[in-house]
């Protein structure tokens, strides 16, 4: 049983039936659709073929929307792409035009009114890199830093300039309703910059009256790095965007800001999720590189909560495969993770209320007695949470009568959600938890497993009991 969890992204490699089940069966937890590709049709699709897959297999897979974020993107180029030399100036206009060598546009006019001259302009993932030297009404003169080709609808990044455009596009109110309407489980919300990013989409979600979708803070700026503290605080997740921040940050530095992240992660008891070519040679190989293997498993002994599959799922030729294959590393990574000390680090970041010091103490028991699984009866998901971040060595079941409670779980290591009936009465609840046990493992006399949970069992009673069951 794997504890790290998997995402995803579906697209046009992935989003028949028969591959999605086969997904789930290789260990996907958590289907990624990025809105900057998936259309709302698309993701309806495959949100409703999950719906059943989830009903046919008895499981919880959740969806994670992507929004596209303030994404700027070069416009239209004649023959679809023009080659620059290093030297050679050109302008970016703020009115549309066709472009070639010597000029071009964005798909968003106001982006030319709030570069300064000296930022960096970085084409296609930093292929390609300018420098503003002049700038006038209706246009920025560039310098071609570097030889290569401008392509229509490639990515750009700038460098050295604050944004000053609202931070949602009409594009991603439009895309955070529809996350709404189809009641996504959680919504990645792109390029965030500060804490007041993550409120503003936060306020939209609320005057929708949606206060229960997990957001997940995507870091894929300098600006965010520098602001993580602030916007750890205000979501319920991070993801170490490692696409777009080796575009505007030295590639060198990724290592360590992904690992500084994670420890932030563990200390809030935030999920963190490290995205991006983790298995990137296999979108055309069988086979990952080593190197990309050894990278999974860092991240995993790091004490990662989830890892991300984009292109290799979602354009892929091998988007089963991709999936199996992580499972396999982080399984194998697993048994390298040094518990004791990811306990010890929860222990001095908790807060030493109750729940925190019951949520402790279920971890620690668990793992001196090697219990089998902890047992966590949870209304809102907080003890199960709680204890994931202390990182037991079994596995964490957690038993809700509630399905958001449920998939709000899908991102949190080592927690397997599952959806009961009912909870009442203390016996009955004991006598439950014993019997998902029981279906779940291979339990034999005197193995021990821990319950917990708050008692009586509603919204908002607190954690307040922990039993050490001997089978
Ligand atoms: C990334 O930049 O690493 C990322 C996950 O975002 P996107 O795939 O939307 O570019």
């Amino acid at each position: 049983m794997k504890k790290t969890k998997i995402i995803a992204t579906i697209g046009p490699a992935s989003k028949d039936e028969d591959t999605l089940r086969k997904m789930i069966l290789g260990g996907m937890d958590v289907v990624r659709l990025n809105l900057t590709h998936a259309d709302h049709a698309f993701c309806k699709n495959i949100i409703s073929k999950i719906k059943k897959l989830n009903e046919e297999l008895d499981r919880h897979v959740a969806i994670l929307l992507d929004t596209q974020g303030p994404d700027i993107r070069v416009g239209t180029i004649a023959k679809d792409s023009a080659k620059l030399t290093k030297g050679d100036k050109i302008r970016i206009y703020k009115n549309e035009v066709l472009g070639d060598r010597t000029k071009f546009s964005l798909n968003d006019p106001a982006v030319v009114d709030e570069v300064l001259v000296g930022a960096r302009v970085l084409i296609d993932d930093g292929k390609v890199e300018l420098k503003v030297v002049d700038k006038d009404k209706g246009y920025l003169l560039c310098e071609v830093k570097n030889e290569g080709y401008i392509a229509s609808k490639k990515s750009v990044n700038i460098c050295g300039s604050p944004r000053v455009r609202p931070f949602l596009s009409e594009k991603d109110i439009e895309d955070i309703k529809f996350a709404n309407q189809v009641d996504a489980d959680f919504l990645a919300v792109s390029f965030v910059s500060s804490y007041d990013d993550i409120l503003e989409v936060n306020d939209l979600l609320i005057s929708m009256g949606n206060d229960h979708i997990g957001l997940i803070a995507k870091i894929e700026t300098e600006k965010s790095v520098q602001k993580i503290d602030n916007i750890i605080e205000e979501c319920d997740g991070i993801m170490v965007a490692r696409g777009d921040l080796g575009v505007e940050m030295p590639l060198e530095k990724i290592p360590g800001i992904q690992k500084k992240i994670i420890n932030k992660c563990i200390d809030k008891g935030k999920v963190c999720i490290v995205a991006t070519e983790l298995l990137a040679s296999m979108e055309v190989k069988i086979r990952p590189t080593r190197a990309e293997v050894s990278d999974v498993a860092n991240a995993v002994i790091d004490g990662v909560d989830s890892v991300m599959l984009s292109g290799e799922t979602a354009m892929g030729q091998y988007p089963i495969l991709a999936v199996e294959t992580m499972k396999k590393i982080i399984k194998t990574a697993e048994a390298n993770i040094n518990y004791t000390a990811l306990l010890e680090k929860g222990k001095r970041s908790e807060v030493p209320d109750i729940v925190g010091l019951i949520a402790y103490s279920v971890a620690d028991c668990s793992n001196r007695l090697s219990a089998k699984a902890v047992m966590v009866t949870t209304a809102s998901g907080t003890t199960a949470r709680k204890l994931s971040r202390f990182r037991p060595l079994s596995p964490i079941f957690a038993l809700s009568p509630n399905i958001v409670t449920v998939k709000s779980l899908a991102l949190h290591f080592g927690v397997i959600p599952i959806l009961v009936k009912e909870l009442n009465q203390f016996d009955k609840i004991t006598k439950m938890a014993i019997d998902v046990a029981k279906e779940r493992l291979t339990l034999e006399t005197g193995d021990k497993i821990l319950i917990t949970g708050g008692y009586p069992f509603k919204e908002n009673s607190p954690t307040n009991f922990m039993k050490i069951e001997e089978i």
